[in-house]
């Protein structure tokens, strides 16, 4: 594919150069594919952040040994008490 310079016929055929024609549009569509891979990026970085967090959470917060004042005594994983 040619490159079309600023200064050329616009390759959509409307006779104006291209600088007052399609270019912006042309910026624009790149624009919106960077916004969108952006978007989709940072929402899977997210979801890799949110994962990572409550996976360490739950292993912060559930340890092999869980305390029960109920019955005062620790219950492992299983809900078996623990001497
Ligand atoms: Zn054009
Ligand atoms: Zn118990």
């Amino acid at each position: 594919m040619a490159k079309v310079g600023r200064n050329d016929l616009c390759p959509c055929g409307s006779g104006r150069k291209y600088k007052k024609c399609c270019e912006s549009k042309d910026r624009g569509g790149t624009v919106q594919n960077w916004t969108m891979i952006a978007l989709v990026g940072g929402a899977v970085l997210a979801a890799l952040v949110a994962g990572i967090a409550s996976f360490s959470g739950e292993r912060a917060s559930s340890p092999t040994r869980v305390w029960s004042s109920e019955h005062g005594h620790y219950h492992d994983a299983n809900g078996v008490q623990v001497p």
